[in-house]
């Protein structure tokens, strides 16, 4: 076949290809389009799913008659003029590709009237066939009616998926344009029935409600943040209404609905250690910034950005959304009236439930693990290894001084910490700390303003652990034990490899390893604060190489943390541990100094709360 210049329907539906994938993305170019008009309020209707009818009405700026054939012109545009302009886009479109490609596979009628004009004109088209302009009666603004997508392209026609796949795609667009724009009212139909009525709202927690459900309103937390004019705003969900995928994580980047893995992940990494890694947060965000920090046209539906400076980017959603999360109290709230529901579990107020940690192995050297310690005293076997310790407890109640535990029951606010419990007058003076026990080797059981707080010691231990080892690497203090005599492991071929790509994190940790033969480390330093807590070196680097050999773990932050993890682990008391009254209440005043300490770093809770309006409303007070 010669070389030949393509026809221009052919060429339209070729940038339709990437442009008009589907109802969705029809919609969303012309929502955007009636944004860009200067809209105060959209009506979007489909029927089939869209298939058969898009029907985009909007209060704007309008088209004059004499511009509407224009406007259907591939590379038309109102919008920008010079390359200059490319540099800082304001606007939602810029191509003048939308209406053309979007006329070259469907029937199109559009029509306007621009403020200020006497009447409107309508138009119609099918493929590059378009009539001449009529006049129309409507008032001021533009209407578009899409009709038959992709009739004269069957192949793509046939792509489509069933009207209720399609409508479900237009309505998720929908509910992120109208979270894009709170400024302006959105009105969505489906076959006639009303999905969605918002009316211009005066803030973004009234619009975050109206779009993303009422349920959600008790767990949004108000997010800014701001570096120069880099500047983020939004509403960001508790740990609790996490989700299983990113669909209730909504980006907005100067009033684009877009999807970005910088941003994506910033979010995350805001919630690290609050919700499980495979979970995503329900966020809704609003950043807005210089237009030319910015490259929006880098693809056809524009949903893609590249920032100049991503770092810069990242971080301040990471401080926003860590920030935010560190000024909430996130214990779950033991919900009685559905733990007594079957299947035993507790379960948190929201309805996700709780899943204890699995059991760790008492690995702990001189542990005090069932079965790892010394045998138990006279006093642990009358109450046996599941009896509450009372003696531990009022210790534990004794020994904390009260700026040690800062979360002492208020003299009014505060339920009665002297009741008495079992018939053991327990006198706390006023305005004592709150009393603590330990339950079953597991769980410590407290008190605090709201009620009574069930810990799992393992799990918060483990927090604490890793709050501190973050610290310390992050401000270089982190010491780093050298041994007399090093301790020596074998490895295998991969374990070997992976120790060299490992050595700049383990500088890092204070790590020292070294290769002494062709099968075999030798550990020479280990960070104190392991030591301490009497964390052998030789299999925690055997469990690490192993790991480092399934898969790179390479230096960046993410791999820090996943180390962290491993340490804060290992180096945590453990389930069948006994607690002396000491370590009971440094522990609980840990609890309060410790970033994030509702959660453990795999975002697991730490504690959960039972609250005292709960008990009194249980036991008929109320
Ligand atoms: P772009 O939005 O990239 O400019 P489009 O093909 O989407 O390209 O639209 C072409 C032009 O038609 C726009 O630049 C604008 O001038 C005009 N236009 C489209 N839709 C509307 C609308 N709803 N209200 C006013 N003008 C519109
Ligand atoms: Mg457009």
């Amino acid at each position: 076949m010669s070389i030949r210049i393509l026809p221009p329907l052919l060429v339209n539906q070729i940038a339709a290809g990437e442009v008009v994938e589907r109802p969705a993305s029809v919609v969303k170019e012309l929502v955007e389009n009636a944004v860009d008009a200067g809209a105060t309020a959209i009506d979007i209707e489909i029927e089939e799913g869209g298939r058969e009818l898009i029907r985009v009405t909007d209060d704007g700026s309008g088209i004059a008659a004499d511009e509407l054939v224009l406007a259907l012109t591939a590379h038309a545009t109102s919008k920008i003029a010079r390359s200059e302009d490319l540099e800082g886009i304001a606007t939602m479109g810029f191509r003048g590709e939308a209406l053309a490609s979007i006329a070259s596979v469907s029937r199109v009628t559009l029509s306007s009237r621009p403020r200020g004009a006497e009447a409107g004109a309508t138009l119609d088209t099918e493929g590059d066939q378009s009539g001449t302009p009529r006049p129309a009666g409507m008032g001021p603004g533009t209407r578009v009616v899409v009709r038959n997508l992709f009739f004269n392209t069957p192949a793509r026609r046939r792509f489509l998926r069933s009207p209720q796949a399609e409508g479900t795609r237009v309505a998720e667009t929908v509910r992120a344009l109208a979270l894009a724009h709170p400024g302006i009212g959105f009105r969505f139909l489906v076959d006639g029935r009303e999905r969605l009525s918002v009316t211009a709202s005066a803030s973004l927690r009234e619009r975050v409600r109206a779009v993303l459900g009422q349920d959600t309103d008790a767990g949004l937390l108000d997010v800014e943040a701001a570096d120069g004019d880099l500047r983020l705003r939004g509403m960001i969900g508790t740990p609790d209404l996490a989700r299983a995928t990113a669909r209730a994580l909504h980006v907005v980047l100067n009033g684009r609905p877009i999807v970005d893995r910088v941003l994506q992940h910033a979010l995350r990494e805001g919630y690290r250690g609050l919700i499980e890694p495979a979970q995503w947060p329900l966020a809704v965000v609003w950043l807005e910034m210089d237009p030319r920090q910015v490259d929006v046209n880098v693809h056809p539906a524009k949903s893609e950005v590249r920032f100049h400076d991503p770092q810069r980017v990242h971080a301040l959603v990471r401080r926003g959304v860590r920030s935010a999360l560190g000024a909430e109290d996130l214990v779950p709230r033991l919900d009685l009236t559905r733990s007594t529901a079957p299947a035993g579990g507790g379960r948190m107020a929201t309805g996700a439930p709780y899943r204890p940690a699995p059991p760790m192995p008492a690995s702990r050297a001189g542990g005090r693990g069932p079965g790892a310690g010394p045998a138990p005293t006279p006093r642990e076997r009358a109450t046996g290894p599941s009896g509450f310790d009372y003696q531990a407890a009022r210790h534990a109640m004794r020994a904390a001084a009260p700026s040690d535990l800062a979360f002492t029951t208020g003299a009014s606010a505060g339920p009665d910490p002297g009741r008495d419990v079992a018939g053991d007058a327990w006198a706390a003076p006023t305005a004592a700390p709150s009393a603590a026990i330990q339950v079953h080797r597991m769980f410590i059981v407290t008190e605090d303003a709201e009620g009574l707080l069930v810990i799992d010691q393992h799990a918060l231990h483990e927090r604490v652990m890793f709050e501190q080892l973050r610290a310390r690497i992050l401000a270089g203090t982190l010491e780093s034990q050298p041994f007399l005599v090093p301790e020596a492991i074998e490895a295998g071929a991969g374990e070997m490899e992976a120790l060299e790509s490992l050595q700049p994190l383990l500088r890092r940790i204070g790590i020292e390893a070294a290769p002494v033969g062709p099968r075999s480390v030798a550990v020479s330093a280990f960070p104190s604060l392991l030591v301490e807590r009497g964390v052998s070196a030789a299999p925690f680097m055997q469990s690490l190489l192993a790991r480092a050999a399934e898969a790179p773990i390479g230096d960046s932050e993410e791999a820090l943390f996943e180390v962290l993890d491993m340490m804060a682990c290992k180096a945590a008391v453990k389930a069948g541990d006994r607690l002396t009254p000491a370590e009971i209440s440094s522990l609980l005043a840990q609890r309060e100094s410790v970033e994030r300490s509702s959660r453990c770093p795999h975002g697991r809770p730490t504690t959960l709360r039972l609250t005292i309006r709960d008990l009194e409303r249980q036991f008929g007070r109320r």
